[in-house]
């Protein structure tokens, strides 16, 4: 069995991390190293999926409530608005390869990129 990875381990409470949003087989966190007013990743709990493509070929009922999550927690926290970014693979930034979705939202004036 390999490492757990860090959104597991937060969502076990093995260590801090602020868990904002909850359902079943989802969960949404603050981004320790925020790139907005509001910067919030949303994590299926099921550590199989390592990218989105794999999510979308895999399980699209779980991205859809991965994005539903993210509309739900946007609307709490911003008025609904927001930009969802999937970084896929590491040459598009994406560092730890346990599926999740950047929710930015609230002073987006500039094309944040996470
Ligand atoms: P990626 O670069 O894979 O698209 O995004 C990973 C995100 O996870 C980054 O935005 C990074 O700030 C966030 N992150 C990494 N480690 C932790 C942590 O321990 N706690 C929280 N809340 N976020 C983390």
């Amino acid at each position: 069995m390999s490492e757990p990875t860090v959104f597991t381990r937060i969502l076990n409470g093995d260590i801090p991390g602020e868990i904002v949003a909850e359902s079943e087989r989802v969960f949404a966190i603050t981004d320790i190293n925020p790139q907005a007013a509001v910067h919030v990743l949303v994590i299926p709990k099921t550590e199989r999926y390592r990218d989105v493509a794999e999510l979308a070929a895999g399980d699209p009922s779980l991205l859809a409530e991965v994005i539903t999550m993210a509309h739900d927690v946007a609307r709490e926290k911003a008025g609904g608005e927001f930009r969802l970014i999937f970084n896929t693979g590491a040459a598009a930034g994406q560092t730890v390869f346990h599926v999740h979705a950047h929710v930015l939202a609230g002073n987006l004036e500039e094309k944040t990129l996470v």
